[in-house]
């Protein structure tokens, strides 16, 4: 807080030029409306428009009112950008690092598994549904046999297969 002390007189400034900025261009704009409806009205006439001189009081007025209550409000939005934005945008940056970190772990634990599903022993889904034990040669459930032995090697090939997955012969 104590750092700050040197800024206090800061903001009253900013909050003076928010206020009065806003106002001086609302007075700015009214004087130049003035006097474009006198210019104008005065067009088809040979009156001389006698406002007009408000034009160059309201075009000044309205300048400085834009710029004292941009200045006003710059500050905000130049400290909204620093201070809330980047924290957001931080947020956002170290979530779309985790959701990327996590769906690459996901995806290579994914194919690690599935290597590892495909090269390790598989559970046996037998045709009434039930999934046996990996190894597994008849049904839990129904006591059909799981795996065909192939006559010729005597390796254990799907119920299902059709031709032995070692050899190449034809299974009953
Ligand atoms: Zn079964
Ligand atoms: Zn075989």
């Amino acid at each position: 807080m104590k750092q700050n002390d040197h800024l206090k007189g800061y903001p009253k400034a900013k909050q003076l030029f928010r206020i009065l900025g806003p106002i001086l261009a609302v007075i700015g704009l009214l004087f130049m409306i003035v006097a474009a409806i006198d210019f104008f009205s005065a067009f088809g006439t040979f009156e001389q428009p006698d406002q007009f001189y408000l034009f160059f009081i309201g075009g000044p007025l309205l300048f400085f009112g834009l710029a004292m209550s941009s200045w006003g409000y710059m500050g905000d939005i130049a400290r909204y950008g620093a201070a809330e934005t980047a924290p957001v945008a931080k947020d956002v940056t170290n979530y779309m690092i985790e959701g990327t970190k996590e769906s690459v772990t996901d995806l290579v634990s994914g194919i690690a598994s599935e290597i590892h599903g495909n090269k390790g022993p598989a559970r046996v889904t037998c045709s009434c549904g039930e999934v046996n034990n990996p190894g597994a040669k008849f049904c839990d459930n129904c006591g059909k046999p799981l795996v065909k032995t192939c006559p010729q090697c005597q390796a254990d090939n799907d119920s299902d297969a059709r031709f032995c997955s070692e050899c190449g012969a034809k299974l009953n």
